[in-house]
């Protein structure tokens, strides 16, 4: 088959605030677009039940994190509920080098960041339908403490306040339309002039 793009893998940021329903929409659409790997951050936060280094994150000291932030080795980096959060560089340029789409989901401080310095990758924000759903989702967790709802709450409103940053929004009311509105940004950034192979475009059309 003509190569008719150049091979480099798409960076696609999201963000929303905790309880958007962003960590099940990115999982599925991982699951169901096979050249998408979700980006594994470094975290200082202490592992979850089931979950696992190296697969969710790689969990690190502070010591090891502000080392990576000394060597510059983060693309971007934040303090998120108390902890540090960062994607590590290298593998990030690595993956899209290799021609892998990669996901990252990370907060509204990190995507500002990025955008910076990879203007070329797809910012999507997921809200919410509205406050009073987010809240009802956060309740459903049942995890969390009231205090602790309150305070994703409050860092809910300061995260949607960036929302106009991004490129995309996509209100997670349902959740397969949803998916379908991300695979199709998905599909539409594959067809960004950025992504085509010139040289194909110069041979085939232009007599290059
Ligand atoms: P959690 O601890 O619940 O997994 O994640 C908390 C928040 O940290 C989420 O909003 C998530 O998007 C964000 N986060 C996860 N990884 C990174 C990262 O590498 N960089 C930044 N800036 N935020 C991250």
């Amino acid at each position: 088959m003509t190569e008719t793009r150049n091979g480099k893998g798409l960076l696609i940021v999201v963000s929303a605030p905790s309880g958007a329903g962003k960590t099940s929409l990115c999982q599925e659409l991982t699951r169901t677009l096979p050249n998408l790997t979700h980006s594994i951050s470094y975290t200082t936060r202490a592992p979850r039940n089931g979950e696992v280094n190296g697969k969710d994150y790689w969990f690190v000291s502070v010591e090891t994190f502000e080392k990576m932030v000394a060597e510059r080795a983060f693309a971007e980096w934040a303090r998120v509920h108390q902890n540090l959060y960062g994607t590590a560089l290298a593998t990030l340029d690595d993956m899209r080098n290799k021609g892998k789409d990669v996901i990252l989901d990370i907060d509204t401080q990190g995507a500002m960041q990025l955008r910076e310095k990879m203007p070329d990758g797809a910012y999507i924000f997921i809200l919410p339908p509205s406050m009073e759903i987010l809240e009802e989702r956060l309740r459903k967790r049942q995890s969390d403490r009231e205090d602790e709802i309150q305070r994703r709450m409050a860092k809910a409103r300061e995260e949607i306040a960036a929302y106009s940053s991004y490129d995309y929004i996509v209100v997670n009311e349902e959740f397969q339309t949803a998916l379908a509105e991300l695979k199709a940004i998905v599909t539409a950034e594959k067809c960004k002039v950025a992504y085509i192979n010139n040289s194909w475009v110069d041979t085939t059309f232009l007599g290059g």
